[in-house]
């Protein structure tokens, strides 16, 4: 049993408006097990939302079709859906008479133009819209080899909250009612520090396409996050397939899986560091970045009191006493001044932990010794203080987003006790 979701709407051809209906109705199918085969957009063009009912119905079981069900001249998915069914529209006199209630109790007539909400074609059955005032259809469209069942088409409304409520109202209840579904269980496991190919190279075989559970990869914000996707027809086997290759995944990986599903870096290092002692930052190019990510969780309090964004030589030879003689002989962007200025923070905040970062953001400033990227990193830790220097890549934004995140894994596999995996 297959689906196709087809959303209608010039807004969404045009990239006004962000198709959330078909990404709220995927996620919901594969909670029951549905494979989903294809999102279609079309415009509010009867031709094409013809074209699209008749090619979607030969290719699935169910298909899912949301707006154009409005009451005004650009809404015309009833009407080419009765051109594909090849039947008449009827007016449902239970809904007119119940629309017309609806207006009456808000002082006033029913517009003739919403009579047309209350139409399906015939034999086709109404869903009810406890939301809004168009009546949902569901029909069944002929294959056009004739073979089979043919394609269960359930017509809702494209606003979502009317969409939802029809979906968990009727469509549900009718594809479970139909049964043959399998159970579709999902993980993320959220890396950082390598690349995708390279994350992708030490997944080998896991990454197979005919794999099942299978894995993918996709990356945002310098996270390569892996998705398993485990489908059985029991929820037992699907759970007990998504823990083997889920720890299958973590041993080809090792340290460099952070966390999981929700989990972010700031939050991970949040809790290790609950209990463990304190962290301070001491930032230039990050500009209090690093100390937003950390406060980002809420309790934060707990392991971050100080936090010091030293962006010109100046503020870091007077507020973190890093010496002039360092500045001037091996510039801001260097391991010593880094280390002088995560040693200093540690002190002033009494911190078990420092953080410092340093580096050339972009666009300007670059030169060929510290090309733009050149981000130098140091950890105090109660044991020691290390410093590494890593060329990021990107614009502006991107290099001071990675440098954040780069000191927060840093201090991370610190804190965990391991050598960095990248
Ligand atoms: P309609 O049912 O075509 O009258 O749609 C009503 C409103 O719902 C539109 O103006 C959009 O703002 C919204 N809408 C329609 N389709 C979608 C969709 N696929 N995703 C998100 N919003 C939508
Ligand atoms: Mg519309």
């Amino acid at each position: 049993m297959q689906a196709i979701i087809l959303s209608i709407g010039d807004e969404l051809v045009l990239g006004q408006t962000v198709d959330t209906n078909s990404a709220w109705l995927s996620q919901q199918l594969a909670k029951i097990g549905c494979p989903v085969l294809a999102h279609v957009t079309v415009p509010d063009d009867q031709k094409e939302i013809e074209r699209a009912l008749a090619d979607a119905s030969n290719r699935c079981d169910w298909l899912i079709v949301s707006g154009g069900l409005g009451p005004t001249e650009d809404d015309l998915t009833r009407q080419a859906l009765v051109a594909v069914l090849g039947q008449p529209l009827e007016l449902h006199q239970e809904w007119v008479d119940q629309l017309e209630k609806f207006f009456r109790s808000r002082g006033r007539e029913m517009p003739e133009s919403n009579r047309i909400q209350a139409m399906i074609p015939r034999g086709a059955v109404p869903i009810h819209n406890s939301a809004g005032t168009a009546l949902g259809i569901e029909a069944t469209l002929k294959r056009s080899s004739g073979s089979g069942e043919g394609c269960r088409v359930f017509v809702v409304p494209g606003v979502p909250k009317e969409m939802k409520r029809m979906f968990e109202s009727h469509v549900l209840p009718a594809m479970k009612s139909a049964g043959g579904g399998a159970v579709i269980l999902s993980r993320t496991l959220h890396t950082f520090g390598l690349g995708e190919s390279h994350v992708a190279e030490k997944l080998g075989t896991l990454m197979r396409r005919d794999r099942n559970p299978s894995v993918g990869t996709t990356v945002s914000g310098g996270i390569v996050s892996l998705r398993l996707n485990s489908r059985f027809s029991s929820a037992a086997e699907a759970s007990e397939q998504l823990e083997l290759t889920s720890s299958a995944c973590c041993q080809a990986l090792g340290n460099l899986i952070f966390g999981q599903d929700e989990e972010t870096l700031q939050q991970v290092v949040g809790d290790l560091l609950r209990g463990k002692g304190s962290v301070a930052t001491a930032e230039s190019c990050t500009g209090g970045l690093l100390a937003k990510m950390l406060t980002d969780i809420p309790g934060s309090s707990s392991y971050f009191s100080y936090g010091w964004v030293t962006y010109a030589n100046e503020a870091k030879h007077k507020l973190l006493g890093v010496s002039n003689e360092i500045l001037r002989q091996h510039g801001a962007v260097s391991e010593p001044v880094v280390r002088a200025m995560a040693q200093h923070a540690k002190g002033q905040a009494g911190a078990a932990y420092a953080l410092a970062v340093s580096g050339i953001a972009g666009p300007d400033g670059g030169s060929d010794e510290k090309p733009v990227g050149t981000t130098w990193i140091a950890l105090a830790a109660p044991d020691e203080v290390t410093a590494r220097r890593f060329l990021l890549t990107g614009d502006r934004e991107m290099v001071r987003d990675r440098a954040a995140k780069m000191a927060l894994a840093l201090l991370r596999c610190k804190l965990l006790g391991f050598a960095a995996p990248f």
